[in-house]
């Protein structure tokens, strides 16, 4: 017999428990487990009057925030809509049924405001990074770290040449992206007179959005210039949990930096130093790689940045022996280069500009050589030069002769899977803040979702397979 739907949705009374109707299998249950937000409002109360009307309350704007990164909903205004809409969204919320969900103007005011002035978007990663390692998930042996690059919210059409003085004053008066742009620039440049003039920074870039102007330039391979943020990710390898993030312009010379501080940083926090650090050739420059050995004595599981290596048939640096009791190469006819051939009046460091040391063979030595063609056809003789952290390359290369080594570049995968996942998944492929606080923002609440879906799916034991958004 073919039924019939009965009754109407007039009922005033219902029996209804919110609680029943969210699946045990949910993601958000899993997330909820190890969410803990006690402190967030005693971090915040500085930042609210003590007078005049109620706020929202912050810890219904952090659990509707971190159902948006969580599901990849990337409007303020479709997020009000889903937890209105959505069972489990108002559970997780801790909404009641009839309860109001913010309006979306009010939502993104209070977000941009009193949350980015109280950092609470770092101390909530932060809370949860805490969880992740009393859960042990993160043990602080192994770190990798790399850097994503993410669109700016700035239109392509809307930049002009970095060499050219630019009015930010023009129309409405600078926005907040150019106005926190321009704090920056002085900051880094202060003899400045003119916040305009970009010559005192440390590198003029090309071409610079008038939307936002701290994203970056950047040529995409096999696609058109974007304006561009990097999120920098620093990862524990155990389990793959994100131990600090970091928003940089796309540029590699500022991702490389993020690092120190990164590390820094969570050392500092959480007293977190790992043994290897595991990254790409990106972090293999000799600066970079006489910090970690010299300064941090981490281990670098990082390939050698080396440019030296000839293509053609002359001989390389490699092609030199060191001698470091004698303080000198010696060429493969058995002859020394040594770095005190040239005599000064004044004495000087001889070091140079690039942080290293030339070593020059004897013109007398190389004139009769019968390799002269292949070691320095024209000039009278050989130059080696030495970078000033070369002991610490020379440790990276033996590292990378080791089983140790193989191991970490599969770990390395790890942090290049968040990236796809965050780009997949939760849908952060493109900023919807501008600024770098804006980056920053977005980056540490994408990261905290990432490290809450993590915690959820490895300590829960109901397998996760319901959810109302693709995941
Ligand atoms: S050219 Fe000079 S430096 Fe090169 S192999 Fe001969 S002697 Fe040695």
């Amino acid at each position: 017999m073919m039924g019939q739907q009965g009754g109407s949705q007039d009922k005033l009374f219902y029996a209804f428990n919110l609680d029943d109707h969210v699946p045990r299998s949910h993601l958000l249950r899993g997330i909820d487990c190890f969410f803990d937000l006690s402190e967030l409002r005693h971090h915040l109360a500085l930042f609210y009057s003590h007078t005049g009307r109620p706020s929202i309350d912050p810890e219904l704007m952090i659990r509707m925030l971190i159902v948006g990164y969580s599901f990849g909903i990337r409007s303020e205004r479709r997020l009000c809509e889903e937890v209105h809409l959505n069972l489990a969204f108002r559970w997780f919320c801790r909404l009641d049924l009839d309860a109001a969900v913010p309006d979306h103007s009010t939502f993104s005011k209070n977000r941009h405001g009193r949350f980015r002035e109280s950092d609470a978007f770092r101390h909530v990663f932060e809370s949860v990074l805490r969880r992740c390692m009393s859960e042990g998930l993160v043990t602080g042996e192994g770190f990798a770290v790399d850097a994503s690059v993410i669109r700016a919210d700035a239109n392509r059409a809307r930049g002009m040449r970095g060499t050219e003085v630019i009015d930010w004053n023009k129309g409405d008066g600078p926005s907040r992206a150019v106005r926190e742009y321009l704090a920056a620039l002085e900051e880094s440049n202060p003899v400045s007179e003119d916040p305009s003039e970009p010559a005192g920074s440390p590198a003029v870039p090309k071409i610079i959005s008038l939307t936002d102007p701290a994203a970056r330039w950047t040529a995409a391979p096999g696609g058109p210039a974007f304006y561009a943020y990097s999120t920098n990710y620093l990862i524990d390898l155990k389990a793959g949990i994100i131990v600090d993030v970091e928003a940089t312009p796309a540029h590699r010379t500022q991702e490389v930096d993020s690092t120190r501080k990164m590390i820094g940083r969570v050392e500092e926090r959480f007293g977190l130093k790992p043994a290897r650090l595991v990254g790409d050739t990106a972090y293999g420059t000799a600066p970079m790689l006489g910090w970690m050995v010299e300064d941090k004595h981490i281990a670098p599981h990082v390939p050698v940045w080396d440019k030296s290596e000839r293509k053609d048939d002359t001989l390389s640096s490699s092609a030199f022996e060191w001698n470091a009791r004698a303080n000198e190469y010696t060429c493969p006819r058995g002859h020394a280069l040594r770095s005190d051939r040239r005599q000064f009046k004044i004495h000087r460091e001889r070091v140079t500009k690039a942080d290293t040391v030339i070593y020059r063979s004897s013109q007398n030595d190389c004139k009769t050589c019968s390799m002269k063609d292949r070691c320095c056809l024209n000039t009278p003789t050989r130059k080696v030069a030495r970078s000033i952290y070369e002991t610490s390359r020379d440790v990276a290369r033996s590292i990378a002769t080791t089983p140790q080594y193989a191991q970490s570049r599969r770990d390395r995968k790890k942090v290049e899977m968040l990236f796809a996942h965050l780009k997949r998944i939760l849908k952060l492929d493109r900023l919807r803040l501008r600024g770098l606080s804006g980056a920053q923002d977005e980056f540490l609440l994408a990261a905290t979702a990432q490290n809450l879906r993590r915690m959820g799916k490895w300590l829960t034991t109901v397998p996760q397979t319901t959810s109302p958004m693709p995941a």
